[in-house]
């Protein structure tokens, strides 16, 4: 079997066009909405994140802000812009790129974030809504494969989900959204014993631990479908997964690429969060 490739790339670009639509109908209603990306120090990675979000704004006529800072800024100067950015009525969503340089607390600095303006959805009150089954923004790469996941109509319901990695940006909220559609849900992490047995009984595996490649087609049942949330650079600059591709596209039955995958979903349901947010400002101003 060769897998289907679930293309990323395609599906964003539809979620982008909806989004596009969406900005201008709110700002032909006087409400144009706004995102301000914070980028504190100079780590490469952070810096193209931040680029492409930006510009995946733009393109989609929403008013996006841009702010960068040295590593060298103190952690109460960089409260001040969250506070400043909180109390500005053209910004709908607020999103501090992590990770912080070390000097700084990231958990204090995401409590600082209006929580309406929370558009990546880490901030504690909107994980406690996601675990409470009533979340207000989803967080945006686990509601990228959940769009995916929908698109390609796999079937959520009775189906054992195997999520490895268990972080607050991606592995926590996906096993919560997995687990609110119906799946069963496990999740591993680097303490995990015989972490094939777990991939081998799963009908959907979401990788996404940062070891490029751990996933191997072996370690999965076939049919399975694989989802690759891993960026990872080889020793010659290339970009990969979590997942061992090519071995593994031969026994799943879908599967992402990387790049091309979950990645561009990730910018296209930050675009979503900053529209729904901004839709939620004109609702209440209405009312
Ligand atoms: P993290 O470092 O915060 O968490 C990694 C998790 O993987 C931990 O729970 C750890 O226990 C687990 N883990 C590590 N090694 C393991 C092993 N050998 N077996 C089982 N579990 C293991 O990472 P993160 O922020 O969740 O990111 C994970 C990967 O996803 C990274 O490659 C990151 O670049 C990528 N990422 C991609 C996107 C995207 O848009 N595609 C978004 C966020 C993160």
């Amino acid at each position: 079997m060769t897998a289907r490739v679930i293309d990323g790339v395609a599906l964003s670009a539809r979620i982008r066009e909806e989004v596009a639509l969406r900005a201008a109908a709110l700002t032909a209603q006087g409400v144009r909405p706004g995102l301000a990306v914070i980028l504190v120090g100079i780590d490469p990675a952070s810096q193209v994140y931040v680029r492409n979000k930006v510009a995946a704004c733009e393109k989609a006529g929403l008013h996006s802000v841009m702010e960068q800072y040295p590593a060298t800024m103190t952690q109460q100067e960089l409260l001040e812009r969250v506070h400043a950015l909180n109390a500005d009525p053209a910004i709908h969503g607020i999103l501090v790129q992590l990770p912080l340089p070390k000097h700084m607390d990231p958990h204090q600095v995401i409590e600082a974030i209006a929580a309406q303006k929370d558009v990546d959805g880490f901030h504690v009150s909107n994980a406690g809504l996601l675990m409470t089954g009533k979340p207000l923004f989803r967080p945006c790469t686990p509601y990228g494969v959940m769009k995916m996941l929908e698109a390609e109509n796999v079937p959520l319901r009775g189906a054992v989900a195997v999520i490895i990695g268990a972080s607050n940006i991606v592995g926590k909220p996906m096993a919560l959204l997995l687990q609110s559609a119906g799946a069963t849900v496990t999740i591993c992490n680097s303490k995990t014993r015989d972490l094939a047995w777990h991939t081998r009984h799963a009908d959907i595996v979401v990788v996404a631990t940062g070891r490029p490649r751990m996933v191997d087609g072996s370690m999965l049942k076939p049919g399975a479908v694989v989802i690759d949330v891993g960026i990872n650079r080889t020793a010659e600059g290339k970009l990969c997964g979590d997942v061992d591709y090519e071995s593994a596209r031969e026994v799943a039955s879908a599967i992402t690429p990387v790049p091309g995958g979950v990645g561009p979903m990730t910018i296209a349901m930050l675009l979503v969060n900053t529209i729904e947010a901004a839709e939620r400002t004109l609702a209440a101003r209405q009312h």
